[in-house]
């Protein structure tokens, strides 16, 4: 359907939804960390909310094709890799048509690199595997709404579609605090799907930082 100004206004006047959880430990006495990852807790210290930063400019999740919610449940399987290692439970594929072309999870604290969130490694493998950097014909799915960083490699890499889980409040680039997907200034727009299986993300990534804070 052809995207109208009003839809665009819309846009324009989109506010990040209501915050339902806080995960700040307001008035904790603890030290903040330096390193490990015990850091991802401060780095990340998520907000979770059931209302999805989703806009009249893009479909609800409800769009999301039987594929796309398949590439989900792999993806969420991908975030649960990451726990074994101490990261925070972010996973990532790349669909190209109806095939996963890549599939990985962040890696921060694994290989200390503070660019290993799944997303980035996945376009990566992805750009590796089709033998381009222009990724116009893939889908990323992921399970938690991208940083800037991670929405600037999708604009980078030309990326013809994103969907993503739970929204992220504190960090999310894709509709939450800013939405590089969709800047006019920028030389590429991304059509985007949030909300799937928003959930089970969102439960994941809570219980990873319950058990650092029981820790
Ligand atoms: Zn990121």
């Amino acid at each position: 359907m052809h995207r109208t100004a009003a839809s665009q206004s819309d846009h324009c006047r989109f506010a990040p939804p209501a915050l339902h959880h806080d995960h700040q430990p307001k008035g904790s006495s603890r030290a903040r960390p330096a390193h490990g990852p015990v850091a991802s807790l401060w780095l990340y210290d998520l907000h979770v909310t059931a209302d999805l930063p989703t806009t009249s400019r893009y479909p609800s999740s409800r769009e999301a094709t039987g594929i796309e919610t398949s590439a989900m449940s792999a993806a969420l399987d991908e975030a649960r890799l990451a726990l074994g290692h101490g990261d925070v439970p972010v996973g990532a594929v790349v669909l190209v048509g109806d095939e996963i072309v890549a599939r990985r999870h962040n890696e921060r604290e694994l290989s200390r690199d503070p660019t290993a969130h799944a997303e980035v490694l996945a376009l990566r493998d992805a750009a590796a595997a089709i033998g381009s950097w222009r990724l116009g014909d893939a889908t990323l799915v992921v399970t938690l709404e991208p940083c800037a960083m991670c929405a600037g490699a999708c604009i980078s890499a030309r990326l013809g579609r994103l969907v993503f889980g739970a929204p992220d409040t504190k960090a999310g680039a894709c509709g939450s605090l800013y939405n590089l997907c969709a800047d006019p200034r920028l030389n590429h727009e991304i059509a985007l799907i949030g909300g799937v299986a928003a959930d089970r993300s969102a439960e994941m990534v809570e219980g990873f930082f319950q058990a650092l804070r029981r820790a």
